[in-house]
Protein backbone atom coordinates (compact mmCIF):
# COMPACT_ATOMS: atom_id res chain seq x y z
CA UNK A 1 0.00 0.00 0.00
CA UNK A 2 1.95 2.92 -1.36
CA UNK A 3 -1.61 5.19 -2.11
CA UNK A 4 -1.12 7.55 0.52
CA UNK A 5 2.84 7.91 0.55
CA UNK A 6 3.04 11.20 -1.01
CA UNK A 7 0.70 12.38 1.94
CA UNK A 8 2.58 11.18 4.34
CA UNK A 9 5.91 12.54 3.31
CA UNK A 10 4.33 15.71 2.52
CA UNK A 11 2.97 15.69 6.24
CA UNK A 12 6.37 14.84 7.82
CA UNK A 13 8.15 17.21 5.60
CA UNK A 14 5.61 20.31 7.40
CA UNK A 15 6.26 18.85 10.82
CA UNK A 16 10.05 18.32 10.15
CA UNK A 17 9.52 22.49 10.11
CA UNK A 18 8.75 22.83 13.72
CA UNK A 19 10.01 21.49 16.79
CA UNK A 20 7.47 18.69 18.00
CA UNK A 21 8.14 16.43 20.96
CA UNK A 22 8.06 12.76 20.48
CA UNK A 23 6.44 9.84 23.23
CA UNK A 24 6.83 6.29 22.73
CA UNK A 25 4.36 4.15 23.40
CA UNK A 26 3.30 2.87 26.62
CA UNK A 27 0.58 0.53 27.18
CA UNK A 28 0.67 1.14 30.29
CA UNK A 29 -0.19 4.65 30.28
CA UNK A 30 -3.13 4.76 27.95
CA UNK A 31 -5.89 6.62 29.25
CA UNK A 32 -8.79 4.91 30.20
CA UNK A 33 -11.67 4.51 27.20
CA UNK A 34 -15.48 3.70 27.88
CA UNK A 35 -17.61 1.56 25.64
CA UNK A 36 -19.20 4.44 23.89
CA UNK A 37 -19.22 7.85 23.47
CA UNK A 38 -19.40 10.30 26.97
CA UNK A 39 -21.90 13.11 26.38
CA UNK A 40 -19.81 16.28 27.95
CA UNK A 41 -22.40 18.99 29.24
CA UNK A 42 -21.00 22.63 28.38
CA UNK A 43 -20.74 23.01 32.24
CA UNK A 44 -18.37 20.31 32.90
CA UNK A 45 -15.87 21.17 30.13
CA UNK A 46 -12.37 22.05 31.07
CA UNK A 47 -11.27 22.94 27.22
CA UNK A 48 -12.13 22.67 23.91
CA UNK A 49 -10.22 21.50 21.22
CA UNK A 50 -10.72 22.82 17.45
CA UNK A 51 -13.66 24.30 18.55
CA UNK A 52 -14.93 28.09 18.58
CA UNK A 53 -14.34 28.65 14.61
CA UNK A 54 -10.56 27.36 15.16
CA UNK A 55 -8.83 25.20 12.41
CA UNK A 56 -9.36 21.52 12.99
CA UNK A 57 -8.96 18.37 10.95
CA UNK A 58 -8.19 14.41 10.84
CA UNK A 59 -6.97 12.44 8.81
CA UNK A 60 -5.59 8.81 8.59
CA UNK A 61 -2.89 7.50 5.94
CA UNK A 62 -1.99 3.56 5.63
CA UNK A 63 1.60 2.48 4.32
CA UNK A 64 3.44 -0.66 3.60
CA UNK A 65 6.74 1.33 2.93
CA UNK A 66 8.56 1.06 6.39
CA UNK A 67 7.54 4.68 7.43
CA UNK A 68 6.94 4.28 10.41
CA UNK A 69 8.86 1.79 12.67
CA UNK A 70 7.86 2.33 16.40
CA UNK A 71 4.78 3.01 17.91
CA UNK A 72 4.85 6.38 19.24
CA UNK A 73 2.74 9.79 19.72
CA UNK A 74 3.89 12.94 18.72
CA UNK A 75 3.00 16.11 19.70
CA UNK A 76 2.96 19.98 17.80
CA UNK A 77 2.57 22.86 19.92
CA UNK A 78 1.05 23.16 23.35
CA UNK A 79 -0.14 19.82 25.36
CA UNK A 80 -3.58 19.14 26.84
CA UNK A 81 -2.63 20.84 30.29
CA UNK A 82 -1.06 24.04 28.88
CA UNK A 83 -3.40 25.23 26.79
CA UNK A 84 -5.77 28.03 28.71
CA UNK A 85 -8.24 28.93 26.04
CA UNK A 86 -9.47 28.55 21.97
CA UNK A 87 -7.01 26.21 20.26
CA UNK A 88 -6.53 24.79 16.42
CA UNK A 89 -6.30 21.06 16.70
CA UNK A 90 -5.66 18.37 14.40
CA UNK A 91 -5.50 14.63 15.07
CA UNK A 92 -3.48 12.56 12.04
CA UNK A 93 -2.77 9.01 12.46
CA UNK A 94 -0.12 6.99 9.89
CA UNK A 95 -0.53 3.08 9.83
CA UNK A 96 2.29 1.01 8.92
CA UNK A 97 0.69 -2.14 7.89
CA UNK A 98 1.34 -5.40 6.40
CA UNK A 99 0.66 -6.08 2.93
CA UNK A 100 -2.89 -5.30 2.73
CA UNK A 101 -3.15 -7.59 -0.80
CA UNK A 102 -5.25 -5.18 -2.65
CA UNK A 103 -4.04 -6.46 -5.64
CA UNK A 104 -4.92 -9.86 -4.97
CA UNK A 105 -7.61 -10.65 -2.10
CA UNK A 106 -9.98 -7.46 -3.00
CA UNK A 107 -12.42 -9.04 -0.23
CA UNK A 108 -10.32 -9.34 2.41
CA UNK A 109 -8.25 -5.99 1.75
CA UNK A 110 -11.38 -3.94 2.06
CA UNK A 111 -12.41 -5.61 5.13
CA UNK A 112 -9.15 -4.27 6.71
CA UNK A 113 -9.96 -0.96 5.18
CA UNK A 114 -13.21 -1.26 6.89
CA UNK A 115 -11.77 -2.02 10.08
CA UNK A 116 -8.97 0.63 9.91
CA UNK A 117 -12.06 3.30 9.63
CA UNK A 118 -14.36 2.05 12.25
CA UNK A 119 -11.01 2.60 14.70
CA UNK A 120 -10.55 6.30 13.64
CA UNK A 121 -14.38 7.15 14.99
CA UNK A 122 -14.85 4.66 17.70
CA UNK A 123 -12.14 5.39 20.53
CA UNK A 124 -13.94 6.91 23.28
CA UNK A 125 -11.38 8.20 25.71
CA UNK A 126 -13.20 8.92 29.30
CA UNK A 127 -13.55 12.67 29.54
CA UNK A 128 -12.55 13.69 26.14
CA UNK A 129 -15.41 13.54 24.26
CA UNK A 130 -14.66 13.80 19.89
CA UNK A 131 -16.86 15.33 17.76
CA UNK A 132 -16.27 14.08 14.04
CA UNK A 133 -17.21 16.17 10.67
CA UNK A 134 -16.98 13.58 8.12
CA UNK A 135 -17.80 15.76 5.30
CA UNK A 136 -15.42 18.51 6.41
CA UNK A 137 -13.07 16.32 8.28
CA UNK A 138 -12.79 18.50 11.16
CA UNK A 139 -12.72 17.20 14.36
CA UNK A 140 -13.57 18.78 17.58
CA UNK A 141 -12.94 17.60 21.55
CA UNK A 142 -14.26 18.56 24.88
CA UNK A 143 -12.44 17.82 27.48
CA UNK A 144 -14.02 17.35 31.11
CA UNK A 145 -12.75 19.49 34.14
CA UNK A 146 -12.31 16.16 35.88
CA UNK A 147 -10.20 14.63 33.19
CA UNK A 148 -8.38 17.66 33.52
CA UNK A 149 -7.61 17.24 36.91
CA UNK A 150 -7.04 13.41 36.40
CA UNK A 151 -3.78 14.50 34.49
CA UNK A 152 -5.38 14.04 30.85
CA UNK A 153 -2.57 14.80 28.65
CA UNK A 154 -1.93 14.11 24.47
CA UNK A 155 0.55 11.01 25.20
CA UNK A 156 -2.19 8.68 27.25
CA UNK A 157 -4.46 9.49 24.91
CA UNK A 158 -2.45 8.73 21.93
CA UNK A 159 -1.46 6.03 24.13
CA UNK A 160 -5.43 4.94 23.92
CA UNK A 161 -5.54 5.32 20.08
CA UNK A 162 -2.51 2.79 19.42
CA UNK A 163 -4.10 0.44 22.04
CA UNK A 164 -7.44 0.48 19.56
CA UNK A 165 -5.39 0.13 16.64
CA UNK A 166 -3.22 -2.63 17.09
CA UNK A 167 -6.60 -4.45 18.20
CA UNK A 168 -6.46 -4.95 14.46
CA UNK A 169 -4.44 -7.67 12.87
CA UNK A 170 -2.87 -6.00 10.18
CA UNK A 171 -1.83 -2.94 11.83
CA UNK A 172 2.08 -3.01 12.39
CA UNK A 173 3.12 -0.18 14.01
CA UNK A 174 0.79 3.46 14.62
CA UNK A 175 2.05 7.26 14.36
CA UNK A 176 -0.61 9.40 16.60
CA UNK A 177 0.12 13.23 16.18
CA UNK A 178 -1.50 15.66 17.77
CA UNK A 179 -1.42 19.19 16.68
CA UNK A 180 -2.20 22.33 18.29
CA UNK A 181 -0.45 25.39 16.25
CA UNK A 182 -2.56 26.67 14.24
CA UNK A 183 -0.77 27.95 11.31
CA UNK A 184 0.31 23.99 11.14
CA UNK A 185 -3.28 22.68 11.30
CA UNK A 186 -3.78 24.94 8.88
CA UNK A 187 -1.17 24.24 5.89
CA UNK A 188 -2.20 20.65 6.66
CA UNK A 189 -5.64 20.73 5.97
CA UNK A 190 -6.03 20.67 2.27
CA UNK A 191 -4.42 16.83 3.17
CA UNK A 192 -7.57 15.54 4.53
CA UNK A 193 -9.35 16.28 1.28
CA UNK A 194 -7.11 14.35 -0.60
CA UNK A 195 -6.53 11.20 1.49
CA UNK A 196 -10.45 11.18 1.66
CA UNK A 197 -10.37 11.45 -2.21
CA UNK A 198 -7.79 7.90 -2.53
CA UNK A 199 -9.44 6.14 0.44
CA UNK A 200 -13.12 6.89 -1.41
CA UNK A 201 -11.64 5.36 -5.02
CA UNK A 202 -9.87 2.44 -3.40
CA UNK A 203 -13.02 1.55 -1.70
CA UNK A 204 -14.65 1.41 -4.85
CA UNK A 205 -12.07 0.14 -7.27
CA UNK A 206 -12.27 -2.70 -4.09
CA UNK A 207 -16.13 -2.87 -4.29
CA UNK A 208 -16.01 -3.43 -7.98
CA UNK A 209 -16.24 -0.16 -10.22
CA UNK A 210 -15.99 -0.37 -13.98
CA UNK A 211 -12.94 0.18 -15.56
CA UNK A 212 -13.74 2.94 -17.71
CA UNK A 213 -11.19 5.63 -17.40
CA UNK A 214 -13.23 8.02 -20.00
CA UNK A 215 -16.75 7.93 -17.85
CA UNK A 216 -15.25 7.26 -14.45
CA UNK A 217 -15.38 10.42 -11.63
CA UNK A 218 -12.53 9.07 -9.84
CA UNK A 219 -9.91 10.23 -12.80
CA UNK A 220 -8.79 13.01 -11.40
CA UNK A 221 -7.44 11.15 -8.41
CA UNK A 222 -5.84 8.12 -10.07
CA UNK A 223 -4.21 11.08 -12.75
CA UNK A 224 -2.61 12.42 -9.41
CA UNK A 225 -2.03 9.26 -7.10
CA UNK A 226 0.68 6.80 -8.23
CA UNK A 227 -0.09 3.21 -8.31
CA UNK A 228 -4.08 3.78 -8.35
CA UNK A 229 -4.73 3.20 -11.66
CA UNK A 230 -2.17 0.23 -12.04
CA UNK A 231 -4.10 -1.19 -8.66
CA UNK A 232 -7.55 -1.02 -11.00
CA UNK A 233 -6.19 -1.62 -14.73
CA UNK A 234 -3.77 -4.16 -13.64
CA UNK A 235 -6.40 -6.37 -11.73
CA UNK A 236 -8.70 -6.62 -14.56
S1 LIG B 1 -8.32 3.46 -13.18
FE1 LIG B 1 -9.82 4.47 -14.51
S2 LIG B 1 -11.72 3.40 -14.15
FE2 LIG B 1 -10.34 2.86 -12.45
S3 LIG B 1 -10.85 4.31 -10.86
FE3 LIG B 1 -9.17 5.18 -12.03
S4 LIG B 1 -10.11 6.48 -13.57
FE4 LIG B 1 -11.72 5.14 -12.76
Amino acid sequence: MKLYDNLIDGTMEELEKLQGRKISFDPASAWECLENTEFIMQRDAGLELGGAGMPSVNYTCVTTSGKVLEDEILVYGKDIREIKGDTAFARIVILETEDLGEDKDQEKAFQAIRNLEFVRYHVFPKGYMVRVSSQSNQEQVRISSAALKGGIDFARVGAAYIKKYKEVSQVRKVRVIFITDTELVKVLSPNADKVDAITKTLTHILDGLPTDCGHCSMKPVCDEVEGMRELHLGKK
